[in-house]
């Protein structure tokens, strides 16, 4: 029995309930137990919920060998390769049963029961044989129905969960990230489809075997991704204020004493603080505890650092990350892709919302985009993105259709920004690279390490790769929108001697703007689904993690329609 052991974090071992989930699916299992990532689901909720009173002790199992029932065991088995958790041991005195607890309805017949159930109570079976007990059947226990289905231990099963346990092993020796599974209905109660994107990945793959680099529909995607986030952002602009906690709820209150706002937590993505505001330190646990990060800014809306609790595990992702972004020619392949998206993206700007569409522009924005493309050097890439934005912002004052003597545009200038165009490109320039900071790091990525962008001391290079594509799509578009409907005014700006800046009213104005559009539902060009500009953002970094393990050959830029 020295085996028993009262945690199962040795690295080397596979815990039980991993090898299901690589039975379920090896993507799964590798996403989860390679990359640490975990997303809640209603199910993954529910069955933590029926499954707690079995966690909440460990009670200890008898040195000899009477009849006993025992929760939450902890066994490791070195030469098998596997520890485990058993939600209950039970033994007559001769033969010990592993019992697994789990939600649901029990199947009309044993035979009908899931294989990565049969799976993980073998592995518990091996483990408990290691240690001594004669094991050669296991229990499933189903919570709904609460009733009991035996799993017989027998040498078939044996053999496919010891080549299960040779298999993970060797995905995840090889560090090669499993391929999605193909149309599986499994992926539909995958918890980790949001974050595998398994019709994304196959449809990409099978473009890019078909050399086919145009956009277009598939009715086959799945949305398997909710459309956007039931939580979001909020944004606290007034000097002096204060967020705290009370229960479940965040309050802003004022410096005289009064409560200006209120937002439920669990209604919250993160929180914007700009400017004098404060929030107290248990506002802060609370949000670090529930991995929502506190943004700071400066009152002219400079992005200026983020309070989060720990950060995400996935370190494979960073080492990747830093072997491309060291490597001239993998970076260049990357940041070709994101400057041509972003000139074809000025183009659809100007198409849209430019009357007079000079052809000569759209042609030049058209060869700009080919030549981002197929760019040399880094150098190059650099001439031409400049090339393009002289001449996108050329035409910027013509797609302003406000009053010319108070907004005009005759050339993009910031620190400071001389203008009011200018001051609230600006400051929405800042809201979407900080929204790109918090989407790369809640990937897993390291948000300075650019692959485009240079590393430069504080500088978060690769944030601001990935705002490129957006900064016409979502930063321009709001801006001109907000100007041509009227929704800012010449009292809604601030002349000083050096440039120009917004008043906390406009500020709040801009935000809610920036906000309607990131929460737009729109459909998506390749994928053909319905989904929120936010949720893009989140896809797109994931589909650079995907180039960056090797599934994908190209970073796919979101170019909009
Ligand atoms: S979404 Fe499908 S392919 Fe992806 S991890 Fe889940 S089950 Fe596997």
């Amino acid at each position: 029995m020295q085996g028993v052991v009262p945690d199962n974090s040795i690295p080397d071992l596979i815990p039980a309930s991993m090898l299901a989930a690589f039975a379920y699916c090896p993507r799964l299992c590798y996403l989860q137990w390679v990359q640490g990532e975990f997303l809640d689901s209603a199910e993954t909720v529910d069955g933590r919920l029926k499954h707690s009173w079995v966690d909440e002790a460990e009670d200890p199992v008898p040195e000899d060998f009477r009849p006993f029932h025992a929760r939450s065991v902890s066994l490791t088995a070195p030469q098998v390769g596997v520890c485990c958790r058993l939600d209950l041991l039970e033994s007559d005195g001769q033969k010990a049963t592993p019992v697994e607890y789990k939600r649901g309805h029990a199947p009309k017949t044993p035979e009908g029961l899931y294989e990565p159930y049969q799976i993980q109570l073998c592995a518990q079976a091996l483990a408990l044989r290691e240690n001594g007990f004669s094991c050669d059947q296991g229990v499933v226990y189903f919570i709904g129905s609460k009733e009991r289905v035996p799993v017989k231990i027998d040498h078939f099963l044996i053999d496919r969960t010891l080549a299960l346990i040779a298999a993970l092993r060797s995905a995840t020796k090889n560090g090669q990230i499993p391929p999605p599974l193909q149309s599986s209905s499994r992926c539909n109660r995958c918890s980790l489809a949001g974050v595998c994107l398994p019709d994304e990945v196959n449809l990409l793959k099978q473009l890019e075997a078909e050399s086919k680099c145009e956009s277009w529909q598939n009715e086959d995607i799945r949305k398997l991704l909710p459309a956007r986030d039931d939580a979001v952002p909020i944004y606290v602009v007034g000097q002096g204020h204060t967020v705290r906690k009370r229960g479940e709820r965040l309050e802003v209150w004022s410096h005289d004493g009064g409560k200006v706002s209120e937002a439920r937590l669990m209604e919250v993505s993160q929180v914007n603080l700009y400017g004098g505001v404060e929030i107290t330190t248990p506002a802060t646990v609370e949000l670090m505890q529930r991995g929502i990060p506190v943004l700071h800014f400066t009152h002219g809306g400079w992005f200026e650092g983020i309070c989060e609790g720990m950060s995400h595990k996935n370190v494979e992702l960073r080492i990747r990350q830093f072997e491309w972004a060291s490597d001239p020619t993998k970076s260049l392949s990357i940041a070709r892709q994101i400057v041509s998206g972003k000139i074809e993206n000025c183009r659809t700007r100007i198409r849209r919302y430019d009357p007079g569409q000079p052809a000569d522009v759209l042609e030049l924005l058209s060869r700009l985009a080919n030549d981002a493309e197929h760019s040399s050097s880094m150098q190059t890439l650099l001439g031409i993105e400049g090339a393009s934005a002289n001449s996108y912002f050329s035409r910027f004052g013509e797609m302003l259709k406000a009053d010319e003597d108070v907004f005009f545009f005759k050339d993009r200038n910031k620190r400071p920004p001389r203008d009011p165009v200018n001051a609230v490109l600006s400051y929405l320039y800042g809201i979407l690279a900080k929204e790109l900071f918090v989407t790369v790091l809640a990937v897993g990525f390291d948000p300075y390490l650019g692959f485009y962008h240079q590393p430069r001391y504080g500088r978060p290079a690769l944030a601001l790769d990935m705002m490129e594509e957006f900064r016409p799509t979502i930063a321009d578009s709001v801006a001109i929108s907000m100007f041509n409907n009227r929704e800012l005014t010449k009292s809604d700006f601030i002349r000083t001697g050096i440039g120009t800046s917004l008043t906390p009213d406009a500020k709040r104005a801009v935000v809610a703007g920036y906000e309607r559009r990131m929460q737009k539902e729109i459909v998506h060009p390749v994928f053909g689904y319905k989904i929120s500009y936010r949720r893009v953002l989140e896809v797109q970094a994931r589909l650079l993690s995907r180039v960056l393990y090797g599934e994908l050959k190209e970073y796919p830029a979101f170019v909009a329609r």
